[in-house]
C-alpha cells in the first residue's frame, strides 16, 4: 500500500468491512512510514528514540489520522466496538491534546455524542475548562495510540478537576493502538484493534547494540534503512 492509495480509500470502504483487523491497521500505518517493530535479526537495524532511549518499535498513529477519510472509518469500527462491549449511555466522547482529540470528534459522530478534548498544561497535564459536562452524563475517552496509561490518566485527572460536578465515565475506552500493559483502568476496560509489546532501554542497557544491531539515530530521516529487512 502507498501514500496515494491512502488517498483514494474512502471513509465507506472502511465503514464496509465487519473489523479492522491489525494486519489491515498496520498496513495502513506502514504505508505512511509510521510503523516499525524490529525483526529480531541482529542484521537489522534498531532505532534511537529523541530521549536518547534506543528501542525495538516505533507507532505513530497521528500520521495516519491525518487522512480525514480513514480517521473517520477507523472511528467508525471504533464506535462499533466499543457499542459490542457496552450499549449503555454515551453523552461525551473525550480524547487527549493533540492525536486524540480529531478521532475523538469523529467517533462521536457515530455515537451521536457530543465531544471536545482536553488541553494539555504544563507536566504533561491536560485540562478540561471549556464546558461544563452534566451531573449523570457519561463521558467515553477514547485514544488513537496508548504507550503508558500517563495520558490517559491525564484527560481523567483534568476533566474531574475542570468540572464543577462528579463525572461518569463509561466502563470502556476505544484504544486504536495499545503498547501499553494496562487493560484496566480505573474500572474502566482499554478495548483496542492492535497490541505491540515494545520496549525501550538507556544506551548501556540495550540488548540489541551487543547483539550486533546498528543503531539508527535519527529514524525519520533513514526510514528505508531502518525498516529494511536482510
Ligand atoms: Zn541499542
Amino acid at each position: 500500500m502507498t501514500k496515494d492509495h491512502l488517498r483514494q480509500i474512502h471513509c465507506t470502504s472502511l465503514t464496509a468491512e465487519k473489523e479492522i483487523t491489525p494486519d489491515k491497521l498496520q498496513e495502513m500505518l506502514e504505508a505512511v512510514e509510521a510503523f516499525w517493530i524490529y525483526s529480531g535479526n541482529p542484521a537489522d537495524c534498531h532505532a534511537g528514540m529523541t530521549s536518547g532511549k534506543h528501542t525495538n518499535g516505533f507507532i505513530d498513529v497521528l500520521r495516519l489520522l491525518c487522512y480525514s477519510d480513514i480517521s473517520l472509518g477507523l472511528a467508525f469500527a471504533l464506535a462499533n466496538k466499543i457499542r459490542s462491549e457496552y450499549d449503555g449511555p454515551i453523552d461525551w466522547v473525550i480524547g487527549s491534546d493533540h492525536a486524540g482529540a480529531a478521532l475523538a470528534q469523529n467517533v462521536a459522530c457515530w455515537l451521536g455524542a457530543k465531544s471536545d478534548f482536553t488541553e494539555k498544561g504544563p507536566d504533561k497535564s491536560q485540562f478540561w475548562k471549556r464546558f461544563q459536562i452534566e451531573e449523570g452524563e457519561v463521558v467515553l475517552q477514547v485514544e488513537e495510540l496508548m504507550s503508558t496509561s500517563l495520558t490517559f490518566g491525564k484527560v481523567r485527572e483534568g476533566i474531574r478537576a475542570g468540572n464543577p460536578t462528579p463525572v461518569t465515565f463509561a466502563p470502556v475506552a476505544g484504544v486504536l493502538v495499545h503498547r501499553s500493559n494496562v487493560w484496566d483502568f480505573d474500572g474502566t476496560k482499554i478495548l483496542a484493534f492492535s497490541h505491540y509489546d515494545i520496549e525501550s532501554w538507556t544506551p548501556t542497557e540495550c540488548p540489541l547494540c551487543p547483539a550486533g544491531s546498528k543503531l539508527i539515530a535519527e529514524p525519520k530521516k533513514h526510514w528505508l534503512e531502518l525498516t529494511t529487512r536482510h
